[in-house]
């Protein structure tokens, strides 16, 4: 069994976006900035934000982060927004969510430049993703494109099944497994809650990519001996024999389905790591204008 290793891979992403970094300061170019806006005191959006201010350190990126007050108008955010889109020090600009309620996601995400939208959440992004344009990805989706990239997984003509349509995994994977290119090439199925004999068709997976949510959802006699798994989900459960109190796990049972399969990502370890490397790539691509040229 192959294990995906998205920890080394996401550094060796890393080194290779430092290497781009100090090429361009050698220049006399200005290092890429990426800027962040935090709405509230949500734990988990507090962790992941600090996570990606970390790493465009860790790269030599700028970086600058916007916390505002759970109470914040959505008019004071859509004006917070036009602010970076505006500012030429800015290259990428991210919304964490979820947002306060009283926010419309749409009219924020909406609101945002597309040549700064490095989450390739926007509306133009998702549509040259589609049509195969030079684009944003969506970082989680485009993270397990490079793996499967990097681990020379075989993909033209397998069956690729996904496991949840959600904006910004599910859809996005399905289209970019089924594009004419590699990674890609793949006859793929997107299933969700309304799918009918879910693990009929999984067990027919060459790739199976897991987004559902739900904590050990997939187990060995859903998946076909041989294929490769994706892991997407996380989640915290309480462990008392760790020192954080909690451990994470993925949407798939892992020493069951490992023994049976080719090639799995873990969680810990697999896609996470990814996704923030791909933001990082992402940001790069935007001050270099290599995806909406300057
Ligand atoms: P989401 O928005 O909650 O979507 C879940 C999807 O699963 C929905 O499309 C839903 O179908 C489908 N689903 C629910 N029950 C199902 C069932 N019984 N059979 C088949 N499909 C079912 O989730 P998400 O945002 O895509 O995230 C999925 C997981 O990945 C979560 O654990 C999340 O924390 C994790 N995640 C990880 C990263 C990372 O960087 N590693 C990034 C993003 C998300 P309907 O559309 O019909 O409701």
């Amino acid at each position: 069994m192959l294990l995906i290793d998205g920890k080394k891979t996401s550094e060796e992403i890393k080194s290779e976006i430092g290497a781009s970094v100090a090429q361009i300061k050698e220049k006399g170019g200005k290092s890429p900035h990426l800027a962040a806006i935090l709405v509230g005191n949500d734990g988990a959006s507090q962790t992941y934000v600090g996570a990606k201010v970390k790493a465009c350190e860790q790269v030599g990126f700028e970086s600058t982060l916007v916390r505002l007050e759970e109470t914040v108008t959505e008019e004071e955010l859509l004006k917070v927004v036009e602010g970076i889109n505006q500012n030429d020090e800015i290259d990428g600009l991210i919304v964490q969510l979820p947002l306060p309620k009283h926010i419309s996601v749409e009219k924020v995400t909406n609101k945002i430049k597309p040549e700064k939208d490095v989450d390739g959440f926007t509306p133009a992004n998702v549509g040259r993703m589609t049509l195969g344009w030079p684009a944003y990805v969506a970082a989680t989706p485009y993270g397990i494109v490079e793996l499967l990239k990097r681990y020379n997984i075989d993909t033209a003509g397998k069956h690729c099944v996904v496991i949840g349509r959600s904006h910004i995994v599910g859809s996005p994977m399905s289209i970019l497994m089924a594009r004419n290119e590699y990674p890609g090439n793949c006859t793929v199925t997107l299933t969700h809650s309304r799918t009918q004999n879910l693990s009929e068709i999984t067990k027919t997976a060459d790739i199976l990519i897991v987004a559902i949510g739900k904590p050990e959802f997939v187990t060995a006699d859903m998946v076909k001996e041989g294929a490769t798994v994706i892991d997407v989900g996380i989640h915290r459960i309480a462990d008392a024999s760790k020192k954080s109190g909690f451990k994470l796990i993925g949407d798939v049972k892992f020493d069951e389905v490992a023994a049976k399969v080719a090639a799995i990502t873990p969680v810990p370890g697999g896609v996470g790591p990814m996704t923030i490397a791909s933001l990082l790539y992402n940001t790069l691509l935007a001050a270099e204008g290599k995806v909406y040229s300057k």
